[in-house]
């Protein structure tokens, strides 16, 4: 038997449910990505974004012949065309079954069922999996039978109803018979989306492996606290690699739980937390999936919809090009810009001020943060600024906004983050790295709003609003 598997957000050989099964019942698999650059284009992924995917592919396709399973690339341009060109494969391959993991947006799960009915038509058969999380999202429910949207609740249920089962890595499927299929070479498309970020970010599943391993061994412990500090390697930076699945969020858990005496909820403090936020990301994919509306610029609370953002054109652009005058906030962008990731704090100090002292549409930074972003997702990023903003699911109270001078005294002490990434502020002596008294001399900016009278407005717009 044929059969297809559609890789996706699943650019891994090892742990990959779709390939697994496709391998368990078809003695002939072969692999298929689909090029979508107008999609790209429509979903803000950043360059470096594009690049990193790109090069995954590239990565994959060596992983799969290692076992005989050709990767075919096929440019469809847009995801309409994709089930269209998909189809044809397989028409013209003799497929008779085809296997991918899902995707959780709105289009994308539209899109997919239709390739149900349609390719079902064909007499194709159609079987999709879970791996971007380990509860399929809308199985886990509140006691009157709801969606969670709050955070700890949902966290509990999700202990409370794991099972070993679920947590099982399934291995690289066995080589199979070799099989030539013709397939486009991705050398162009490597060269239009390169970029000089590249070098970062070096792509594999070995590579992402021994990042989380490297991980847990030397800095898991000390995460809880280290975690805070920008200017300290604290976090794991895997984030790029599990949002276009060069590995998985169940083989990260795993092996955390190795690095911790087999437990998950207790143990090492710094370890539990980093499973917390891998909890986070699969709770925002429930999210997105219980509550389109997320993945349609809509806000989780409908009655912040009704609050009148700025549209202070000259704010938003000094936000965008590092020139606030809040150091930190400036810092944080560049970091961002230059190497395509922000640290965790820094993007919710920067969020916060984008949304609450400019009072600017957090929709407008959200999209700033996917066209630059490394480990861009949609998920992940609308749930980070919607909590920034108060209009999300579990999101910040209005009235609890993080001071970015006071935040910047308190996780970059020294200012070693700031002065990395606004090198003009090197000189500037310590007492007033947060705030510089006269910031010309560096050749830098005044801050572009006073951040009491900010913060104030803000509080008085958000308070205005009506819950109903
Ligand atoms: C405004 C804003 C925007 C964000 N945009 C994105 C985004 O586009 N893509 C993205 O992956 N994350 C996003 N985050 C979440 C978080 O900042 C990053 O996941 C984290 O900084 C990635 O670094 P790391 O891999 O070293 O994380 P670690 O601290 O090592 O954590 C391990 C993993 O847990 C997950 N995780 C950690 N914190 C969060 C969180 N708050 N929400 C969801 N998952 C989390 C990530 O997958 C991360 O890789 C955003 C947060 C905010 C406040």
């Amino acid at each position: 038997m044929r059969s297809v598997i559609w890789f996706r957000n699943d650019l891994r050989v090892l742990d990959n449910p779709a390939l697994h099964n496709a391998c368990l019942t078809s003695n002939q698999v072969i692999g298929v990505f689909i090029i979508t650059e107008e999609q790209w284009r429509e979903h803000d992924d950043a360059k470096c974004k594009v690049s990193f995917i790109l090069r995954a592919v590239e990565s994959l396709r060596k992983s799969l012949e290692k076992i005989n399973i050709p990767l075919v690339v096929i440019d469809a341009g847009n995801f309409k065309n994709s089930e269209t060109e998909l189809l044809l494969f397989c028409k013209k391959n003799e497929i008779t079954n085809l296997y991918f993991n899902c995707e959780y947006q709105i289009n994308e799960l539209k899109r997919d069922r239709k390739i149900f009915e349609n390719f079902k038509k064909e007499n194709i058969g159609v079987f999709h999996y879970h791996d971007q999380v380990i509860h399929t999202p809308g199985s886990l429910k509140t006691k009157a039978g709801g969606d969670f949207s709050v955070y700890s609740p949902f966290k509990r249920k999700w202990f409370e109803e794991l099972t070993g089962d679920q947590l099982k890595i399934l291995e690289v499927p066995k080589r199979q018979a070799e099989l030539n299929i013709d397939s486009i070479n991705i050398t162009d498309y490597q060269t239009k989306y390169s970029s000089s970020i590249d070098d970062l970010w070096p792509v594999s599943e070995e590579h992402a492996k021994q990042m989380v391993e490297s991980f847990l061994k030397t800095r898991g412990d000390a995460y809880k606290d280290d975690r805070n500090f920008p200017s300290i390697d604290g976090c794991s930076k895997i984030s790029p690699y599990l949002n276009i699945g060069v590995i998985s969020s169940k083989w990260c858990l795993v092996k955390a739980r190795e690095h911790n005496n087999n437990q998950l909820e207790e143990g090492s403090k710094g370890i539990v937390h980093w499973v917390s936020e891998i909890l986070w990301r699969e709770f925002y994919r429930h999210i997105m999936y219980n509550f389109p509306r997320v993945s349609m610029n809509k806000a989780f609370q409908a009655y912040t919809e009704k609050l009148e953002w700025s549209e202070n054109q000259e704010h938003f652009d000094r936000w965008v090009n590092a020139r606030t005058g809040i150091p930190i906030v400036d810092a944080g962008i560049e970091e961002m810009k230059q190497t395509g990731w922000m640290h965790n704090r820094l993007r919710m100090i920067v969020a916060m001020f984008l949304s609450k002292n400019l009072l600017i549409d957090w929709r407008k930074g959200e999209k700033f943060f996917m066209q630059h972003l490394i480990d861009g997702d949609l998920a992940s990023n609308n749930g980070g600024w919607q909590w920034s903003a108060s209009t999300g699911t579990d999101a910040a109270p209005y009235f609890r906004i993080m001071n970015p001078e006071t935040q910047s005294l308190k996780f970059d002490t020294q200012g070693e983050y700031i002065k990395k990434w606004l090198p003009q502020l090197k000189d500037c002596p310590i007492s007033e790295i947060h705030m510089p008294s006269n910031p010309e001399q560096y050749g830098y900016v005044k801050p572009i709003v006073d951040l009491k009278q900010s913060r104030q407005a803000a509080i008085d717009a958000f308070g205005s609003l009506k819950k109903n």
